[in-house]
């Protein structure tokens, strides 16, 4: 790969005026979706599989200024067709956008209220629904419902405030099941449950500030002991810049560890991008050089290359067509984030706008089959000299000349630095473009949905969700479940605090015990890829059942999740059978506490007192997880008692 130069990976971030804001989108648990009355759970695989379905177009409306959105007109040149999976009980005709949405949920009024209180920030005097136009086909209606709450506040961090812009309410989107190029299909379930979004000041000054400052608003939600956990359910956004760079919004950040390495890659970018266009500038690039520059068809030479995937796209009628880039020699080969070229940014581009697969350029050749002899014939064909490069596109015709237009205006972007984008995060830290930031043509009002006045009966039922203080929280938690201190932090940091405290109370377990399950053995599942995150609130019930009613130990906890998660539909009768079927008897446990006495008379004689650990020792590596290691005890005192006295 050649690349012109080489952009540093350690920065210093108030150095560089990094400027960092988050926008928090939390599922909260209510009983009911925000504008109608369907269940706020996912449904299984399953009975996705049996639920009717139906296809729509959507088209792009003007808002009423009577202006198209840059992102909405992005959408529409797709010309995608999108299907809808309409699971029973978990949506209805308001999903299907052939009713008028109900009221706005009372429940999810009180709770964003009550978050809204803990923040510090000035509550509304009256809720007024908004329409924010979505066009990527993950609402039925082509636009997400969303409600400002409160305005104003702070969260206090140790390097001082920070900034609470808004909290409002909205609808969760559709989910996304799969993806083609030209068929989406998403499921509706998820379409209206409430969310709640906090949106912070760009008060944030080095990742590392990011991430404690989403943690401690994810902690305070969870406080509130009214939101959704598992994965999916809490997804962060941010939005980012540095001295004299546009704001880029980075979309779906699902983990909070990657939040610093999401900043961190994103202002590599931001800072390789101004390198770049001083390099252009140094070089004397001009826009009207790369203006004129035509794509050429390339498709004979490349029909000698040995790139299968090139030669399939042939066969079925495609062509290559190849760019000149005057002067951009080395900068395509440039990496801007970890795996991620300038070149990459131009695949992206072409992929989002003109869905090609993607883009084969110069400074990455010889490769995909095609060698340097070839490479030279491309050059020759398009009168490229030592400093200038290319890009081919291999693909229909009229996606792969689109593509290269798209190529072309990007490649001109590139002398004027950075251009304000939407991207996505990605799985390993890095962004990838997604689309042009929206503008401000993108809220007009919900004429549907009756503004909501904020009474006082409302602030009060805002009462009982109201976040009690990390410190107020681990204090109850030592005192009325006997937890440590270190125990109950591990707890407050876990998604499973609220349904932790539910389901001690209901079956009246050991609280030490279901503590344990919930933070280190889950942790221990983790590491041998069991990630009980899958579970819904009936599994965890049906765990915690069978804890309280088998007397199940932490050994047989594992054995009893493992079961679960193998068979996530299972009724709970089922799930019992199947756990006792594992479990042994006590007159089981007393025969192989016999057996092994009798094996090691000679050992135990010799050990006396000892002896009982190592007896317990060797029935236990019998029968771990199959039985309370308390019985077991009982039962190798008692027989051990019994060899002494008959001795
Ligand atoms: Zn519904």
């Amino acid at each position: 790969m050649r690349a012109a130069f080489k952009v540093p990976e350690r920065f210093d971030y108030r150095a560089l005026g990094l400027k960092v804001g988050l926008e928090i989108h939390q599922q909260l648990n209510t009983r009911f979706k925000l504008f109608c009355n369907c269940a706020t759970s996912i449904v299984g695989d399953e009975s996705l599989k049996e639920s009717p379905s139906f296809t729509r177009f959507l088209r792009v409306t003007r808002s009423e200024l009577g202006e198209i959105d840059v992102a909405a007109a992005f959408e529409f040149q797709r010309q995608r067709v999108f299907e809808y999976i309409t699971p029973i009980g978990a949506s209805c005709l308001v999903e299907l956008d052939e009713e008028p949405p109900h009221p706005l949920n009372r429940e999810a009024i009180a709770i964003a209220i009550a978050i809204a209180r803990a923040m510090n920030s000035m509550i509304v005097d009256e809720v007024h629904v908004m329409r924010k136009i979505v066009i990527d086909g993950s609402n039925t209606t082509g636009f997400q419902r969303t409600a400002i709450i409160a305005l104003g506040g702070y969260i206090v961090d140790e390097e001082g405030p920070i900034g609470i812009q808004t909290i409002a309410l909205e609808e969760d989107a559709a989910r996304k099941i799969s993806e083609g190029s030209n068929i989406v299909t998403y499921s509706l379930d998820r379409l209206g449950i409430p969310l709640i979004e906090i949106s912070t000041a760009p008060d944030i000054r080095t990742p590392q500030q990011a991430r404690r400052v989403a943690e401690k608003i994810g902690l305070m939600l969870r406080l509130t002991g009214k939101v959704k956990r598992g994965i999916g359910t809490i997804r962060q956004d941010l939005n980012l810049s540095i001295e004299g760079s546009p704001k880029i919004e980075v979309k779906g950040v699902q983990r909070l560890e990657l939040i610093p390495k999401v900043i961190e890659e994103e202002v590599r970018r931001l800072v390789g991008l101004r390198m770049i266009q001083e390099e252009l500038s140094r070089r004397g690039v001009t826009e009207d050089e790369i203006v004129v520059q035509r794509p050429i068809e390339i498709t004979d030479i490349v029909t000698n290359s040995r790139s299968r995937i090139i030669l399939e796209v042939i066969r079925g009628g495609g062509r290559a067509y190849a760019l000149k880039l005057p002067k951009f020699s080395g900068i395509l080969g440039v990496e801007l984030q970890h795996n991620r070229r300038f070149g990459t940014e131009l695949a992206d581009y072409a992929r989002q706008w003109a869905g090609v697969k993607g883009i084969i350029h110069s400074d990455e050749l010889p490769a995909y089959g095609i060698d340097e002899d070839m490479a030279k014939d491309i050059s020759k064909t398009l009168g490229v000299g030592e400093l200038d490069a290319f890009v081919i596109i291999v693909d229909t015709p009229d996606k792969a000349l689109r593509a290269l237009d798209v190529v072309k205006r990007r490649c001109i972007d590139a002398l004027k630095g950075i251009p304000k984008e939407t991207r996505g995060a990605n799985e390993d830290g890095t962004t990838r473009y997604l689309r042009p930031q929206p503008g401000a043509a993108r809220m007009y009002p919900e004429t549907d949905v009756p503004p909501t006045r904020i009474v006082d009966t409302l602030l009060r039922e805002a009462e009982k969700f109201i976040p009690p203080s990390i410190d107020e929280k681990l204090h109850r938690l030592e005192k009325i479940y006997g937890l440590s201190r270190e125990l109950a932090n591990q707890l407050l940091q876990s998604e499973y605090l609220s349904i932790y405290e539910e389901v001690v109370e209901l079956y009246g377990i050991d609280p030490r015990l279901m503590a344990a399950i919930f933070t280190s053995l889950v942790g221990e599942l983790r590491k041998e890829g069991i990630d009980i995150g899958v579970f819904e609130d009936r599994h965890i019930h049906m765990l915690a059942r069978a804890v309280k009613e088998l007397g199940l130990d932490k050994d047989s906890v594992k054995i009893a999740i493992v079961t679960l998660y193998q068979n996530p539909s299972i009724d709970y009768p089922t799930y019992i059978s199947l756990l006792s079927r594992h479990r042994v008897s006590e007159e089981e446990v007393r025969r192989v506490v016999r057996i092994k006495i009798e094996e090691n008379i000679d050992e135990i004689l010799k050990r006396g007192d000892k002896a009982f650990q190592y007896i317990m020792g060797r029935v236990m590596a019998e029968l771990r997880g199959r039985v309370d290691g308390k019985i077991v005890a009982a039962i190798v005192r008692e027989e051990l008692l019994r060899v002494a006295k008959s001795g």
